[in-house]
């Protein structure tokens, strides 16, 4: 096990439940869901926040986008819609240092959140 909890999912180490798996990302449910559809998405390369992306990644973030659009019209939530969310440092509610995007969907979401 190494230091990050999304690296070691991605690599199998701790176990997840996932929805969708690619060369370059992974997507599993959140284990503490805050919608009934509640998803992550994660490069598999270690990226640890928005924060830190340059030029040089807008290509893996577009496709994360796209995947991440894709696993919602899969989980069903396309017609009624849903919340991306990526939370990056510690004002903006970042708890794991390893890029994720949520996926939320299922019921209505508030805005602002709290
Ligand atoms: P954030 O607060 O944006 O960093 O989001 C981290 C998310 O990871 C939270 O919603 C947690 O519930 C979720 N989480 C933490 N540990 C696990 C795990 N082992 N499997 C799935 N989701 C997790
Ligand atoms: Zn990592």
């Amino acid at each position: 096990m190494g230091t990050c909890l999304f690296c070691d999912i991605v690599a199998g180490e701790i176990p997840c439940t996932e929805v969708h798996r690619d060369s370059e990302f992974l997507a599993f449910r959140d284990i503490d869901p805050k919608a009934p559809s509640h998803i992550l998405v994660i490069p598999h390369r270690h990226v640890p926040a928005l924060s830190t992306l340059g030029d040089q990644d807008a290509d893996m973030m577009g496709r994360l986008l796209l995947t991440a659009t894709r696993i919602a019209a899969d989980e069903g939530l396309a017609h009624q819609g849903y919340r991306f969310v990526i939370n990056s440092g510690d004002h903006g509610g970042q708890t794991v240092d390893h890029l994720h995007l949520h996926i939320l969907g299922g019921r209505p979401m508030r805005w602002p959140p709290g």
